[in-house]
């Protein structure tokens, strides 16, 4: 497995720290309103990466953090006159369902920031005793002149930063930021925790690096989340950490790019968002919206338009028909000494496309050649009962991984059905055509069409 790593600027192969188990954060939503399509590219994308590990045999252990506390969420909740724990509960769950209709795999671990405010202020005790940290009245502050790494990640160079621009916001889309609030001293209207290093509430940066170690130890694999996380967020979480720790915070960092529209980075502050529920409103179905969310390779902006979302849905009604045929053709009774030979060659380049930078795109043209290969061997009559399986087990692999099919189809079988079917092959088979269309009158009673097509049997259940 080898992918890009923003820190070294190079592919590397990737060494987890402990052999067959891959340790990994993602920075989560903060939850002071829907998320956008946008924030779900970044989540899909980590989903892949988790799914791919797991498709490899690691096991993975992901952390993905909930932003329960910062000045949007404070804002909104004070302007309805609700708790921020109030307000903050709907948001979150509401991004769990929509992360479920996008069959995005459950992480290990949801740390809320409000959980683990203690060790957030372990770490700032320790950055404030090391020098690293400085108290002023309105909060406390990282000095960034004291952390020689400084810019490491983004290739910034603190010089050119500009002096003196103390920032106390925990908006992460300021320019020319320089030293950073850790904790944020009591203001009026705002909720505040009773701390040793005073009242007041956390700044955003520190609630990802106390999650992160405290799930994942002090130095863990891999770091990943949006291009716009990695300043400062990300520079600043590689300050906190290795200044508390003096140990390397994170091996790998992956940063996926964005999703644009018309040009523009999709964001609540432009305006020009959709949410999951506005596309499924206008009828889209979710395995599409996955599908074009994910089809993307991560280090390319991905352009959204409905144009391209219709067709994610005839790409997911292509894998869907197949699979559909597969299930229920009635093949005649043989195996093709081949088959085996040929699902593990494409099993291969499944897997050798995603050990490559996580190359989705040469992935997915695998899975539909996959299909062509073999929708052509059927047609040829190349393809015998016994095959079945196999197909269904390797699309259903691909399919850990892609994630767009149903568990279960609804066209299954019951066993006595089945049972009728190949009776009634049977008697075609000794010329009984009488009796064998009596067994097609009596499928055709239980919903089931019969048809004779030159490939074979083909059933169809009525909807
Ligand atoms: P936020 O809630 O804004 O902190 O964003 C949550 C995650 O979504 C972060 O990893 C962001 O980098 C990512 N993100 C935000 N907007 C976009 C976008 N338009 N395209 C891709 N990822 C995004
Ligand atoms: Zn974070």
């Amino acid at each position: 497995m080898k992918f890009y790593n923003t820190i070294s600027g190079k592919i590397e192969e990737f060494k987890a720290i402990n052999q067959k188990e891959v340790r990994i954060y993602t920075c989560g939503p903060t939850v002071y309103d829907f998320a956008h399509i946008g924030n779900f590219r970044a989540y899909v994308f980590e989903d892949l990466v988790r799914r791919s590990f797991e498709y490899l045999g690691y096991k993975v252990v992901q952390v993905m953090n909930i932003t329960d506390v910062d000045d949007k969420t404070i804002k909104k909740s004070n302007e309805l006159g609700i708790s921020l724990k109030e307000y903050t509960k709907k948001y979150t769950e509401e991004f769990f369902k929509d992360i479920d209709t996008l069959n995005i795999e459950r992480a290990e671990y949801y740390p809320r920031a409000t959980e683990h405010i203690s060790q957030m202020v372990d770490i700032i005790k320790k950055l404030l005793d090391k020098g690293y940290a400085y108290k002023k009245e309105d909060a406390i502050y990282y000095d960034i002149s004291k952390f020689k790494d400084y810019g490491k990640l983004a290739k910034i160079d603190v010089n050119e930063l500009k002096k003196g621009s103390r920032v106390n916001v925990d908006e992460y889309d300021k320019d020319n930021v320089q030293d950073f609030a850790l904790w944020k001293f009591k203001r009026k209207g705002e909720p505040f925790w009773e701390t040793e290093i005073g009242l007041g509430r956390p700044g955003w940066h520190i609630e990802c690096s106390a999650m992160s170690m405290e799930y994942l130890g002090e130095t863990f694999d891999i770091h990943m989340g949006g291009v716009d996380n990695i300043f400062p967020h990300h520079e600043n979480e590689i300050a906190q950490s290795e200044a508390s720790t003096g140990k390397k915070f994170v091996n790998y960092w992956i940063h996926i790019h964005h999703l644009i529209v018309n040009g523009q980075k999709m964001s609540k502050s432009k305006g020009n968002f959709f949410t999951l529920r506005d596309i499924l409103q206008k009828g889209f179905r979710a395995p599409a919206i996955r599908f074009l969310l994910l089809g993307t390779h991560y280090r390319k902006t991905l352009n959204f338009t409905f144009q391209a979302l219709k067709q994610a849905e005839q790409n997911i009604d292509r894998i869907l028909n197949f699979m559909y045929e597969i299930e229920t053709t009635v093949f005649k009774d043989f195996e093709n000494s081949e088959m085996d030979k040929i699902t593990e060659e494409y099993n291969n380049r499944f897997v050798s496309a995603l050990e490559d930078d996580f190359n989705i795109s040469q992935a997915l043209n695998t899975l539909f050649e996959f299909i062509k290969k073999i929708n052509i061997m059927i047609k040829n009559r190349e393809i015998g009962s016994k095959d079945r399986d196999k197909i269904v087990s390797i699309m259903r692999g691909f399919d850990k991984v892609v994630g767009v099919l149903p568990d279960k189809f609804e066209t299954e079988l019951q066993s006595e059905e089945k049972e009728l079917i190949e009776k009634r092959n049977r008697l075609r088979e000794d010329k009984k055509y009488e009796e064998a269309d009596k067994i097609r009158e009596l499928l055709k009673d239980k919903g089931i069409i019969i048809e004779d097509t030159p490939w074979g049997v083909r059933w169809k259940k009525l909807q």
